[in-house]
């Protein structure tokens, strides 16, 4: 038998360099993970912090200078981890004179999977990805949305264990992302693991137990995503004191009651409470100062 709580993503003080002019780049500088079986993690951070980096390393599409990886306990771009592994890059580019289920069933080949197998399996795809009945449109007449659809079915379609998604959401309109997200859920209610890249909040905290916030190079935060939702909620409180109108943001329940109680006790009169979300992008930039600030 597996050990089955043994990591399925092990990243061990990683660092990886691009070459530049001026010398090398370095775009992961010590980042450490684990990600473990059924586990849903959101690798959050602004643009150009190193997660399509520390994907392609996992992927075996990219070498570190120093650290280590492992999948399945395995190196990456080793056969079996390949096999028990679905991806979706950042950027999408499918032959644009193929037929959606022309590439599927390539994909579907390149996973070993049988032609018959691929024959039961590609409508049912398409249609979970809402794509049904496309399967015989080129692919240079799907709009991004579409494409970015059959990107996730490529990535799906032979079941793997573990999902690796760059920028999971992208192009998609808000139709999109709900569908996506019902998908998310089914694999995840399915016991599968899924590591991806993303921007959305809405999509963060409906999907993962566990986020990885990173920022040039580095993990700047790790945590359950109720946590990282805690500071994200605010509550809003409308009081008039002097005669004048005002508002207090604060976050948490606890802030939330003593705010109250300090306004009413100094004479104010509390007139209503709201509840607010601030975005992920505001908070990035709060938690990166904050890190900044420290002197790390
Ligand atoms: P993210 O996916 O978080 O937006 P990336 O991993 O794409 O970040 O990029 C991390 C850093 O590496 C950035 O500073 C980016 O400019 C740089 N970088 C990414 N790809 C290359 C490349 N092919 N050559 C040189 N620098 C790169």
């Amino acid at each position: 038998m597996n050990n089955s709580s043994a990591p399925l993503i092990e990243v061990r003080n990683l660092v990886v360099e691009y070459a530049s002019r001026g010398g090398a780049m370095r775009a992961v500088n010590d980042v450490s993970f684990t990600v473990l079986p059924g586990e849903c993690i959101g690798f959050i951070g602004p643009n150009g912090a190193g997660k399509s980096t520390t994907m392609k390393v996992l992927l075996g599409f990219m070498f570190p200078k120093s650290g280590s990886v492992k999948l399945f306990n395995r190196e990456p771009g080793a056969t079996e981890a390949r096999r028990r592994l679905g991806y979706l890059p950042e950027v999408t580019l499918y032959y644009p004179f193929m037929k959606a289920k022309e590439l599927l069933f390539l994909y579907g080949g390149l996973q070993g999977m049988t032609r018959t197998q691929l024959k039961v399996r590609i409508p049912k795809l398409l249609e979970e990805v809402g794509l049904a009945g496309r399967g015989d449109t080129l692919l240079k007449n799907f709009s991004k949305g579409m494409q970015q659809r059959v990107g996730i079915a490529q990535a799906i379609i032979a079941d793997p264990e573990l999902l690796i998604l760059d920028e999971l959401s992208s192009g998609l309109d808000p139709v999109g992302r709900h569908d996506l997200r019902d998908v998310m859920l089914e694999l995840k209610k399915a016991g599968r693991t899924i590591f991806f890249s993303s921007h959305e909040l809405s999509e963060v905290e409906t999907l993962c137990d566990r986020v990885i916030m990173i920022n040039k190079g580095r993990v700047v935060l790790e945590s359950p995503v109720a946590e990282l939702m805690k500071p994200l909620n605010l509550f809003e409180i409308d009081f008039e004191q002097d005669g004048q109108p005002q508002t207090r943001s604060v976050s948490g329940a606890e802030k939330f009651n003593a705010t109250l109680a300090e306004i009413i006790s100094s004479g104010g009169r509390v007139i209503g409470t709201r509840t607010a979300t601030r975005s992920l992008e505001d908070y990035f930039i709060e938690i990166i100062r904050g890190h900044e600030g420290s002197g790390r």
